[in-house]
């Protein structure tokens, strides 16, 4: 067997979801408070006090979904864990308009079951475009969209874990791979041309990254399902790789029946 053809399979604007969800969350009285940056927390038997640079919130619990900062949320909260989010930036390429023919759905790879990343890929998005990716690639910063981005916290955050020198040395090859990939447009064709011969380096345009957060333990193992550790008053995410987004209905009920397994929820 070559491929497998899943007719069904399909794309939606995330933006306009994510809209949707804000206006029924709005809708039934809860509060949107953007920009508002955690700094602290404190769990007492009582309550939750978070500060943020707008001022404090108080609970009765909280979820920390944050992210490429979960792991750091986590330890605002004291709450012990053995993983680290190690930041990977993914880049992408575009299709030049006259190959998006070539492309009439979503085009997956089978994944590499020792690797929680998907390979290059193609997506066709709901405007038409197609983005082509993306590698993976160490980000020196954690939101590092750019090749030049650079954070010295975050930086010293990756190499002083132990867990980063154990995937490291285990996966030197397909690091050094990835990174070539990422300054070689020839070496990421390549690839491509694995899932389509016809396309050639002059049919792709620059185009988006995003960064992948990834959880990492200390003794090397990256992280390929959702991780998910509790407080006395709190549910922490440490892992939610894609399809997170897609789930992202189910997770929250998953979430609501762990408040209330673990009695969080007073
Ligand atoms: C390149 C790429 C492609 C992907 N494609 C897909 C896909 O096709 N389908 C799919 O389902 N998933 C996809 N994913 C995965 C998906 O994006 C994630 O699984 C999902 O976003 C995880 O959601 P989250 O809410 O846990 O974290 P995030 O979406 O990362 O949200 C974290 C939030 O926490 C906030 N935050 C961080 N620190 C703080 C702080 N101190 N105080 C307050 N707020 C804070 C951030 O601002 C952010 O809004 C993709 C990911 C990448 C990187």
């Amino acid at each position: 067997m070559k491929a497998i053809h899943v007719p069904m399979a399909g794309i939606v604007n995330y933006k306009k979801v994510a809209e949707k969800m804000a206006e029924l969350i709005q809708e039934k009285g809860g509060h949107i408070l953007l920009n508002h940056m955690v700094e602290s927390i404190t769990e007492t038997a009582d309550e939750v006090v978070i500060d943020t640079n707008h001022g404090t919130i108080k609970g009765s619990f909280y979820i920390n979904c944050a992210g490429l900062h979960s792991d750091r949320i986590a330890k605002l909260a004291n709450i012990k864990t053995d993983v680290r989010i190690v930041p990977f930036r993914g880049e992408y390429y575009q299709l030049k308009p006259e190959k998006r023919y070539l492309v009439k759905n979503l085009i997956y790879p089978v994944p590499n079951p020792n690797f929680p990343f998907l390979g290059v890929h193609f997506t066709r998005m709901i405007d038409g475009t197609v983005d082509v990716g993306p590698n993976a690639v160490l980000s020196f910063k954690r939101e590092g969209y750019l090749k030049t981005d650079f954070s010295l916290r975050d930086m010293k955050d990756v190499l002083y874990f132990k867990g980063f020198w154990k995937l490291a040395s285990q996966y030197m090859k397909e690091g050094v791979e990835e990174m070539v990939r990422s300054f070689s447009k020839r070496q990421f064709v390549k690839s491509v041309q694995k899932l389509m011969p016809d396309i050639q380096e002059n049919d792709l345009l620059p185009g988006p990254s995003g960064v992948r957060a990834q959880a990492l333990k200390e003794d090397g193992t990256l992280v390929d399902d959702f991780y998910i550790v509790h407080g006395n008053r709190s549910i922490h995410i440490l892992n939610a790789p894609s399809p997170a987004a897609t789930a992202s209905i189910e997770i929250g009920k998953e979430m609501i029946r762990h408040l209330e397994k673990f009695r969080l929820v007073v």
